[in-house]
């Protein structure tokens, strides 16, 4: 199989090469040439397979130049109870009122990021040990992506993870996450500033070509193809477990912010898997729902961005958008560089003549949820189910209540868990114990490690130097 840009303006590559990008050098993002096509058959012998062995077969259809014996290690090693909590690693139940739930946050870091995040760590140490190269992360974190990429890379040899987070501005829980590893490879620096100031230092060093290539400086943004491949096999895993047959359809309702996991499902839908709906779920920062609404792409700046309480759908300028914009634009490479050409100089784009067939060939839809909503339905599933769950799970359960038709199948998928998120499980349902993970007990105690430094993209400059000469 090889890649593509969605801009065509860069070289076919592999999967191996492409793993290993962020951006393609036109600026565009890395797309198979064509989805594999999925027939009864496969879809017959697949409904029974454990996680791993579903994984290794999709994976295998995207990931054609990694011999099958290394990849099917790779699942093996990745996909594990002993990482994910449960042998279904995805489990799947149904609240009261009849929507599944997906549980995709029973990983390390307690958030769906890992789902795909413990797949490439494997899958970098492998192609790094194999081309004998090097790999120096360098990344900005307001909490989840940073610990997801920390719990995935940690100890694996051939990369090192220098992580920058705004000092102070996590909360207590998210920074003895990261800053409780002790693994020599993993460097966590807090900066004196805001997340978009260690947003800019990030930019910074990235301009500095000469020092990115002495230093074999990369990122794993949510851009990253492998994983939304690695996020492909929950939407198979997720219908399998919430049908009795092959002839059902399901729909999935998807917390949404870069679109990275909402993308994985369009992808599954264009493989043939019998979905329904894709439901775009968004909070307060709803351009995404008024794409789906309305037709109009219109990103916004950070200063146009609310903080909410959930903020890991704090997001504006959808970053995997492009990808389903090149598909429902039939591929056409011209047309997404004159579209982003006006996303580039603020104005967006308006496809309003194309709603009925993104609603019946793609099937999207969207619905938006705010604070106010997210406490509600925090509450009402603590009433009536008795379990606590996470403020972006709560904005999609929100939407897929608001738009289920009768007797639609909806997957909800748990992009996180309650414990992460405290003090607003707190607001909406009052001082209750709320569960977390035994593997976590004591998380607070360890020691911890962590460098301060001001907010100056030479000094951290320096301190990659100091590790890595
Ligand atoms: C990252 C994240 C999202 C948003 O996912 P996208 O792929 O960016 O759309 C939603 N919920 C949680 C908890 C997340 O960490």
């Amino acid at each position: 199989m090889k890649y593509i840009s969605t801009r065509g303006q860069t070289e076919h590559k592999l999967f191996s090469e492409v793993l290993l990008m962020g951006l393609a050098p036109d600026g565009g993002l890395m797309l198979p040439e064509k989805y594999p096509v999925i027939s009864e058959t496969m879809l017959a012998n697949w409904r029974n397979l454990s996680y791993k062995n579903l994984a290794f077969e999709i994976i295998s259809l995207f990931a054609t130049d990694i011999p099958a014996e290394d990849l099917h290690d790779i699942v093996e090693r990745t996909y594990t109870e002993e990482v994910f909590g449960t042998p279904e690693i995805t489990p799947v139940r149904t609240l009261k009122d009849g929507i599944k739930i997906q549980a995709l946050s029973n990983g390390p870091t307690l958030a769906f990021k890992d789902m795909a995040m413990q797949f490439l760590g494997n899958m970098f140490e492998y192609v790094l040990n194999k081309e004998n190269k090097q790999l120096n992360i360098l990344g900005a974190t307001s909490g989840d992506t940073g610990s997801a990429a920390e719990y995935a890379l940690r100890g694996k040899k051939g990369v090192n993870v220098f992580m920058l987070s705004p000092e102070g501005k996590m909360s207590a829980f998210q920074r003895a996450q990261m800053f409780s590893l002790q693994d020599e490879n993993i460097v966590n620096i807090a900066v004196e500033g805001m997340f978009d100031d260690c947003q800019d230092i990030v930019k910074a060093v990235q301009n500095d070509h000469a020092f990115k290539e002495k230093y074999h400086i990369g990122t794993v943004n949510s851009i990253n193809w492998g994983r939304i491949v690695a996020q492909v096999v929950y939407y198979f895993a997720g219908y399998f477990r919430a049908t009795e047959n092959n002839s059902q359809q399901v729909s999935f309702c998807v917390p949404s912010g870069n679109f990275g996991n909402v993308c994985a499902g369009h992808i599954a839908k264009q493989m043939g898997l019998p979905i329904n709906r894709l439901i775009v779920a968004t909070n307060e920062n709803d351009v995404l729902d008024q794409f789906f609404k309305t037709g109009e792409y219109r990103p916004r700046s950070t200063e146009h961005t609310y903080v909410t309480s959930s903020p890991s759908m704090d997001i504006s300028k959808a970053s995997n958008f492009e990808r389903f914009i090149f598909d429902l634009m039939q591929r056409d490479d011209n047309e997404i560089q004159v579209l982003w050409a006006e996303v580039g100089t603020g104005k967006g784009f308006n496809l309003h003549f194309m709603l009925p067939e993104i609603r019946e060939k793609y099937g999207f839809v969207s619905g938006k949820s705010t604070h106010v909503d997210r406490l509600t339905t925090i509450r009402q599933v603590y009433e009536s189910d008795g379990e606590l769950i996470d403020p972006h799970t709560a904005d999609g359960v929100k939407v897929a209540r608001e738009l289920r038709e009768d007797d639609e199948i909806i997957i909800c998928l748990e992009t996180a868990l309650a414990a992460k998120f405290d003090a607003t499980i707190h607001e909406a349902v009052g001082e209750v114990v709320i569960p977390r993970p035994t593997k976590l007990d004591g998380l607070e105690d360890l020691p911890q490690r962590v460098q301060v430094v001001p907010n100056n993209a030479e000094i951290v400059k320096d301190l990659i130097r100091e590790k890595l000469d």
